[in-house]
């Protein structure tokens, strides 16, 4: 609302008459009732009784340069006023988009340097998945159209997306995953990884990879996805050993290997894009999120030049698009934000200075009880509960102790995101270290809570 309107006071009632939450049991969180938020700035959010909270998670993992940028506004404001709309399919382009598509490519790298605009991750999974089978098509491989994705990973909710991520209880809302998607394990060292080491057990499950190109059989395969990290799935940080090994069976097999970048894109890690800091290059990668930073909806797929080659040369039509793909306002929104992104060094702030700060003080919390395991990569962690962390024995129901610890955390002013029974972290990446400590002060102060309160 702008500061004239002001919301009614009823807007609680409003919301539970005609608002369908996403992700949401709608008799529960009426009867609950919703939490409004009504302003932000810098790393805070404050709700319409004017309690002031910290969002370590950034909105959902994209406000990457925080709240109450007043020059995206403008950005915004001032585009709006020249060309509000115009589309890019006949022949078409608006300024800001493809100055933005540039923008993008100066930071993807030489080989990733085509951008394909949609208005969300998901828009860009399904993008993206018809982009490989097309390419393999225009190349005369037309049984190449299988597409091999991972348990536990998110990749979006429309159907493409949500039967190329791995949540088993949204492809039973559906009848998913649609044919031709296949997943195998992820890297969980903690839960599955058993005796192996985690070294061990990261090319056990990068493996799999290979044993299922060699099942489906090479000439059926399209393409590989996953997440750098896997985000929504609990940030489950890969050991060490499985990208490299991923690489290598990308490389082996005609199969394109495809990076979601929705949430490791534009600094999250400490680098522009999460296969940096992995070392590899994908074929194509889908973005979102922070982009914009979440001012306004905005993704895309970057498209490398093996593919857009094809595209270009061979295809001829992709009949694919959305009205606002490369929109005009979220267009100039975009470029500035990463403008700012730029300015102030934050994918750099966010390797050599607060991301190892945040690292270092996640770890200082493996000294609780109920701590099993604390990672982190730039401004990207998990911590993880455990019943008993000598055996890595979890809570029976690890879903209602990370929900009470979360709700924990929130009562006492920090947003964070419970995924099962692992705490997540993913604040704007202009978090100072007392916002850090604060954060984390305040989930050991919801953990000691659960282990004073919990008993099984
Ligand atoms: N991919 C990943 C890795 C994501 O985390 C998300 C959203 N959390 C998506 C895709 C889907 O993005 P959106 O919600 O913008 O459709």
């Amino acid at each position: 609302m702008t500061k004239t309107a002001v919301a009614p006071s009823n807007l609680g009632a409003i919301d539970a008459a005609h608002h369908l939450h996403p992700f949401s049991d709608m008799k529960k969180l009426n009867a609950e009732g919703t939490r409004i938020i009504s302003r932000a700035d810098g790393v805070h959010i404050w709700d319409s009784n004017g309690k002031q909270y910290l969002d370590a998670f950034a909105g959902l993992w994209c406000v990457n340069v925080g709240y109450g940028r007043k020059s995206i506004a403008d950005a915004a404001y001032e585009q709006m006023q020249e060309l509000p709309y115009y589309n890019t399919f006949f022949g078409t382009t608006t300024p800001p988009t493809t100055l933005l598509a540039q923008k993008i490519a100066s930071h993807s790298g030489p080989n990733l340097n085509h951008v394909f605009f949609t208005n969300s991750g998901s828009e860009a999974s399904d993008t993206w998945f018809r982009m490989a089978r097309v390419y393999w098509k225009a190349l005369g491989h037309e049984t190449k159209t299988m597409v091999i994705a991972r348990k536990n990973a998110y990749h979006g909710s429309t159907v493409a997306g949500a039967s190329l991520g791995g949540m088993k209880w949204m492809h039973e809302q559906g009848n998913l995953p649609i044919p031709g998607i296949v997943h195998i394990n992820q890297p969980y060292w903690y839960v599955e990884g058993g005796d192996l080491t985690p070294e061990e057990f990261g090319l056990k499950v990068a493996k799999e990879l290979e044993d299922k190109i060699l099942e489906l059989g090479e000439e059926n395969v399209a393409a590989f996805v996953a997440e750098p990290i896997q985000g929504a799935g609990g940030v489950i940080v890969p050991p060490e050993t499985y990208w490299p090994e991923i690489k290598r069976i990308a490389a082996k097999y005609k199969i394109l290997l495809v990076s979601d970048e929705v949430i490791c894109g534009f600094g999250r890690l400490g680098t522009w894009f999460g296969h940096q800091h992995y070392d590899f290059e994908p074929d194509l990668a889908p973005i979102a999120k922070g982009l914009s930073s979440g001012y306004l909806p905005i993704g895309g797929v970057l498209v490398s030049e093996r593919v857009a080659k094809v595209m270009i040369e061979e295809l001829g039509d992709f009949y694919h698009g959305y009205t606002y793909s490369g929109h005009p306002v979220s267009a100039a929104a975009a470029i500035e934000n990463l403008r700012i992104i730029e300015e102030e060094g934050l994918v750099e702030r966010v390797r050599d200075d607060i991301g190892p700060y945040l690292n270092q003080a996640l770890l200082s919390l493996t000294d609780h009880d109920l701590v099993g395991e604390a990672v982190s990569v730039g401004l990207m962690g998990a911590v993880q509960i455990a019943a008993d962390k000598a055996t890595r024995r979890r809570f029976s129901k690890p879903d209602d102790v990370g929900t009470l610890v979360r709700n924990q955390c929130v009562s006492n002013g920090v947003i964070l995101r419970a995924s099962g029974d692992r705490m997540l972290f993913s604040p704007p990446l202009i978090i100072s270290r007392g916002e850090v400590d604060q954060a984390v002060d305040t989930l050991r102060k919801g953990l000691d809570w659960l282990k004073d309160n919990h008993k099984e």
